[in-house]
């Protein structure tokens, strides 16, 4: 039997594939049930337009069978299959795919759930096997055909028989090496794994042979090994259920077994949009802050489906950096994927996807904030500073999107406070928002500087966290309202006013203050007469645009 080359380009083509497109070996599978699950769906359309082809559910699967012995796994399905002449175009052609030529002859029906576009999937097998053999029957045909290659030298093609229509490929295990494991693939563990992590929304059933222990039927004691057939996938994924049928424990499972979290999600929002932008997506508000949230190590994203084939574990684009604590994913039919499938080629879509979900999220926080107090204060206390973080970053582009859903402690109501509820309570002679920063609510009751402002009856908002103030001073005002320090020198206040003419009292005390001075050279710029202070001997103030706490946290960070 003469071996036939693959077409010249190929040859180097799939040398340079095998082991560079692909950043994990595991792809393999993904892609080979992907192309299963196409051959599939072509029967399926098929059938739609064929009387004499009935479509029966239960004859329709994919079964996985791994042999140590042997070293093979066998990937089986009951699809379309393959003529001699499609194995050799199909398979003998690297970059041809047999699938988009399918959909753009089936354009008219429903053929939009098919995978493979690039031609290159099936390749990925010699990645983990040294010899692929594919045993192929086409729908309509009576003949079977074998092909099998060793991979970059070519291949060969002889009849064989096969029963029933479909494809069976069975890959040979390559041999672990000093560097390179590849028994794994013959466990069924990690078999069912791998299926789990990227092929769990396939809509035909992935069955596999497990070996499970059982205790013999004529003893309690006694156990044996017997073959059970099992099928890994959950096929329906819950983001392409109706929101009707779904309880929120549902969201609860999924949002367990994703590992999205240990905690209960506060909040879960399920979008189905049908617009400019085809997508499905479940997203989560945690409700407690992971371990690493606030270090360098915390990676945002979310998990991006292509038609329910996972493509990425954590896509950043998705989310905004100030939103980074929501979790969960999103499938969409509309994504144009680079050849490996590890990368979206261009981000029109997804950037729509990604406002969209901005859109969403921030709606959500508003309603939660506005209709479950108590939820959002939860989940305020563990994400709070992630918004004010935004408020201040990007030089205060998002401070529109985030500005109603920031909150202080304030001095009147000894609770948490939103801008929007201060503001509507301010009395009218009252000229600014007043806050008071320290370290603890404690320590700023005790702020000498706070007390005018108390007096005066004005309300406070006290600043505990670092970013508060740098993110209304990015803010600036809020309402037209500015934000005012109650350590600034200008309080805004009448009686405060008076101080700046009470000469009569500086030059009174001119030696007394000079010598003030003297003693705290470097560390005041001037002592002056306040009346500010009602309990409190004196008091600091800061004269220029930062407080006083704002330029100690200035100055202990690195230059
Ligand atoms: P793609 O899936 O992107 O088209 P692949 O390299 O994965 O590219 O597969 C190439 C072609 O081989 C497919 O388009 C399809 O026509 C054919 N093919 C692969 N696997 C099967 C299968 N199990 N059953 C039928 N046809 C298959
Ligand atoms: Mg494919």
């Amino acid at each position: 039997m003469v071996k036939k080359e693959f077409k010249a380009e190929s040859k180097r083509l799939l040398e340079m594939m095998i082991n560079s497109i692909y950043t994990q070996r595991e792809i393999f599978l993904r892609e080979l049930i992907s192309n299963a699950s196409d051959a599939i769906d072509k029967i399926y359309y098929k059938a739609l337009s064929d009387d004499q082809l009935v479509f029966n559910k239960d004859d329709y699967y994919i079964k996985l069978a791994a042999d140590k012995a042997s070293r093979t796994l066998t990937i089986l399905d009951t699809g379309i299959g393959m003529t001699k002449e499609e194995l050799e175009n199909n398979l003998g052609v690297i970059a041809k795919s047999g699938s988009l030529a399918f959909k753009k002859e089936n354009e008219s029906k429903d053929g939009h759930n098919i995978i493979g576009q690039f031609g290159v999937g099936f390749y990925s097998a010699f990645m983990v096997a040294d010899t692929v053999t594919v045993i192929s029957k086409a729908l309509g045909s009576d003949e079977a055909y074998k092909w099998e290659s060793q991979g970059a030298d070519g291949y060969t093609i002889e009849p064989c028989s096969k029963a029933s229509v479909g494809t069976e490929i069975i890959l040979k295990i390559k041999e672990n090496t000093e560097e390179d494991q590849y028994d794994e693939f013959l466990e069924e563990y990690r078999l069912k794994a791998i299926i789990k992590k990227y092929s769990d929304f396939i809509r035909y059933p992935i069955k596999m042979e497990v070996a499970v222990r059982k205790p013999k039927a004529d003893s309690e004691n006694e156990f044996e090994e017997v073959h059970e057939e099992q099928t890994v996938n959950s096929m329906v994924p819950i983001w392409r259920k109706n929101k009707n049928e779904l309880t929120p424990e549902d969201y609860e499972n999924f949002y367990f077994e994703k590992r999205y979290g240990f905690d209960k999600p506060i909040k879960h929002v399920h979008i189905s949009a049908d617009g400019a932008v085809v997508y499905n997506a479940i997203l989560f508000i945690p409700e407690k802050t992971p371990f690493d949230y606030y270090t360098k190590e915390y990676e945002k994203g979310l998990e991006l489906y292509s038609n329910g084939v996972l493509i990425m574990d954590k896509c950043s684009d998705l989310v905004p950096d100030y939103f980074s604590f929501v979790k969960g994913m999103v499938d969409s039919e509309d994504l144009s994927l680079n050849i490996s499938r590890e990368l979206l080629q261009h981000d029109r879509q997804l950037k729509l996807i990604a406002k969209n979900i901005k859109n969403k999220i921030k709606s959500q926080l508003q309603s939660l904030l506005k209709d479950e107090r108590e939820q959002y204060e939860k989940f305020y206390q563990s994400f709070g500073r992630q918004l004010k973080f935004g408020v201040y970053s990007d030089y205060g582009m998002n401070k529109e999107d985030l500005q109603d859903l920031l909150m202080f402690y304030s001095s009147t109501e000894k609770k948490l406070v939103t801008l929007d509820e201060y503001v509507s309570r301010m009395p009218e002679d009252q000229k600014y928002i007043y806050y008071a920063s320290g370290e603890s609510i404690a320590r700023i009751e005790k702020l000498p500087q706070a007390e005018m402002v108390a007096d005066k009856g004005y309300e406070m908002l006290y600043f505990t966290d670092e970013i508060d103030e740098f993110a209304v001073k990015m803010m600036m005002k809020y309402k037209d309202k500015e934000f005012k320090s109650v350590s600034s020198g200008d309080l805004g206040i009448e009686q405060d006013q008076e101080e700046n003419s009470s000469a009569a009292e500086e030059t009174d005390n001119k030696d007394l203050f000079d010598y003030m001075a003297g003693l705290l050279t470097d560390k005041v710029t001037k002592v002056k007469a306040s009346k500010r202070l009602k309990s409190h001997p004196v008091c600091l103030s800061a004269e220029g645009e930062l407080s006083i706490e704002m330029e100690k946290i200035l100055k202990s960070m690195p230059n």
